[in-house]
């Protein structure tokens, strides 16, 4: 039986093109015009002045921490409901991530249960767009400001979602990307930092360069990384980039469907739908709901079943404090821990067709014990 799968990256003949000229150009290492080209036009799209690409998402977080200074003894609030990512990247600079709960409306960490997590060490704060949901930005720069702490929007799974019709990426002094492949638009594997701040573009452009000096070759001033995106890679984000509105677009088609189909389930309390604030233009990068006890079978159960019919989900992630590396006994993270148990992502590729997605509601309306 053919599997509908989770996501599918729509790679075409645009970005073939580009590969080619990239080969022929012999520009296939990390220098060429297709970097600076991606780098423009994506810091373009999101508003914002200056694009640094590196190699992934992960990267992206790690240099932009490292440009900010973040150091041992400090700490950094996340989210609990996120990838590991963002917590590794806080790791990586010695740094302690701090976990905040989830807002019980649209998953995202919670503005009002941040403040009570800040202490004396705490000098930044990674809200994560999950899903394709913005955070609700407003109080958490409000927050940020009051208490001196920079802002590092992580936007992996939101290219082009909408805060009070501002776009994500545009916010705080440091927003991070990912193009991995089942992201909104990928590169393969890729990321970027954006900012309008000159002088973190510049540490960040060094330090992805092993902390090269700029204007004397093989001068180390500090210790960097090698965090570049290739030419090869940048090449395929370019011809995605002119794309991008109409995945988002897609993506959105999808939710609408999806929502229209599912929308007696959730009436009768048994499902909760993938939210969009009012507040929110959400990309819903995967379509996600929420299994409520009254379904009567359990999330994991619901998963298999739509499994052996051939649809392919994906559980929510695990909140981070439950995770080896993480693991905290912290009752006040118990929503992220609930929202967890109960939510998985369906299909949600924008090569998806109408009939798919009715196939998708019809198995999961009959999946319902009358
Ligand atoms: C995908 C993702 C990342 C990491 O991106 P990679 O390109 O896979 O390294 C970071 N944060 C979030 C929220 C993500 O979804």
């Amino acid at each position: 039986m053919m599997k509908i799968p989770i996501a599918e990256p729509c790679i075409g003949e645009g970005e073939l093109e580009n590969i080619i000229e990239a080969v022929k150009s012999g520009w296939v290492s990390s220098k060429g015009d297709f970097i600076r080209k991606f780098e423009e036009r994506f810091a373009k799209y999101c508003g914002r002045r200056y694009g640094i690409a590196t190699s992934s998402g992960t990267t992206a977080l790690h240099l932009a921490l490292a440009a900010l200074g973040i150091k041992k003894k400090n700490k950094v609030i996340v989210p609990a409901l996120t990838f590991i990512a963002v917590a590794n990247t806080v790791t990586y600079c010695g740094a302690k991530p701090v976990f905040v709960d989830s807002h019980p409306d649209y998953w995202c960490i919670d503005p009002e249960k941040i403040e009570e997590k800040i202490t004396e060490n705490t000098n930044a704060i990674i809200p994560v767009h999950l899903y394709g949901h913005p955070c609700d930005m407003g109080p958490i720069l409000d927050i940020a400001k009051d208490h001196g702490l920079y802002v590092v929007e992580d936007a992996a799974e939101a290219h082009g979602a909408e805060y009070k019709n501002k776009i994500v990426g545009s916010f705080g002094d440091i927003s991070c990307f990912s193009f991995f492949g089942n992201k909104i638009i990928t590169t393969g594997e890729g990321g970027m930092c954006l900012t309008n701040n000159e002088e973190l573009a510049g540490k960040m452009r060094i330090l992805r360069d092993h902390g090269m000096n700029p204007n004397k070759r093989y001068w180390f001033d500090v210790i960097g990384f090698n965090y570049r995106m290739t030419n090869l890679q940048a090449a395929i984000g370019l011809s995605q980039l002119t794309k991008i509105n109409q995945f988002i677009e897609k993506k959105r088609q999808i939710a609408k469907l999806y929502a229209e189909g599912l929308n007696g389930l959730e009436k009768k309390g048994l499902i909760t739908l993938h939210p969009e604030m009012e507040w929110a233009k959400c990309v819903y990068w995967m379509y996600s709901i929420l299994i409520e006890d009254k379904f009567k079978i359990e999330r994991d159960e619901v998963m298999k079943k739509l499994d052996e019919r051939g649809i392919e989900t994906r559980n929510f992630f695990y909140p981070l404090h439950i995770l080896p590396p993480y693991k905290i006994s912290d009752d006040s993270l118990n929503l992220a821990k609930n929202i967890s148990s109960k939510g998985f992502n369906l299909p949600s590729s924008p090569v998806l067709g109408k009939n798919e997605i009715k196939y998708i509601v019809k198995t999961l309306t009959e999946m319902v014990v009358r």
